[in-house]
């Protein structure tokens, strides 16, 4: 039962929501201002676009020839499902309820995966190599948007929230690295050795 919440000796009120404890500087942020309201409407479309991804990425997996690269999608749908449970702690931290709104764009990328399992030959290197640079234009999407989120909870003052968008900001990079490491070692140049 080892809890290390030191809160001092303030009497916290829980209002569901939070400014950054440590941050000595006044937050900007202030309740139901409009940059709060578009917050709010980007955790939404991202809660959607993660939730979508859980049910991609199995099928990319399932479709992707070399072990490397299915593991490597077997490892980031647990680190998707980690992060969906932090978008939900920011909702939590902003006193909102865990809402999900359709992202048009990380449906419209995963439709372009789904195509590209269509148009490629089943157990060929040239299917993974596509469906990595379908993969890293779904990490590139989430890297803008978390990049994005963090910068705006550090403007609202509310650096506990940021922090939690960095994490999953770093999981996206770490996840875009992995993928060029795979095409450059070596289902890239295995790929060119494949005839039409
Ligand atoms: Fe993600
Ligand atoms: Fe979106
Ligand atoms: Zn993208
Ligand atoms: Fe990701």
């Amino acid at each position: 039962m080892a809890t290390t919440k030191s809160k001092s000796s303030a009497p916290a009120k829980k209002t569901g929501r939070s400014f950054a404890g440590k941050s000595t500087q006044q937050p900007t942020f202030s309740e139901g201002s409009m940059l709060e309201e578009f917050m709010v409407e980007s955790l939404k479309d991202i809660y959607w676009a993660e939730k979508h991804l859980t049910k991609a990425l199995p099928k990319m997996q399932k479709a992707a020839t070399s072990p490397q690269l299915k593991d490597a999608f077997g490892q980031h749908l647990e680190i998707t499902k980690t992060q969906i449970s932090r978008l939900e702690q920011a909702f939590e931290m902003l006193g909102k309820k865990a809402q999900a709104k359709k992202c048009d764009a990380m449906e419209g990328l995963t439709k372009e995966a789904e195509g590209i399992i269509e148009e490629t030959e089943k157990g060929t290197m040239t299917r993974d190599v596509a469906l990595i640079m379908a993969a890293q234009k779904v990490e590139h999407y989430e890297i803008a948007t978390y990049g994005g989120l963090k910068q705006l909870a550090t403007t609202m003052g509310n650096q506990e929230l940021s922090s939690l968008m960095d994490e999953t900001l770093t999981e996206e990079k770490e996840a875009d690295q992995m993928l060029t490491s795979l095409a450059e070692n070596n289902i890239n140049t295995e790929a060119a050795e494949e005839e039409a």
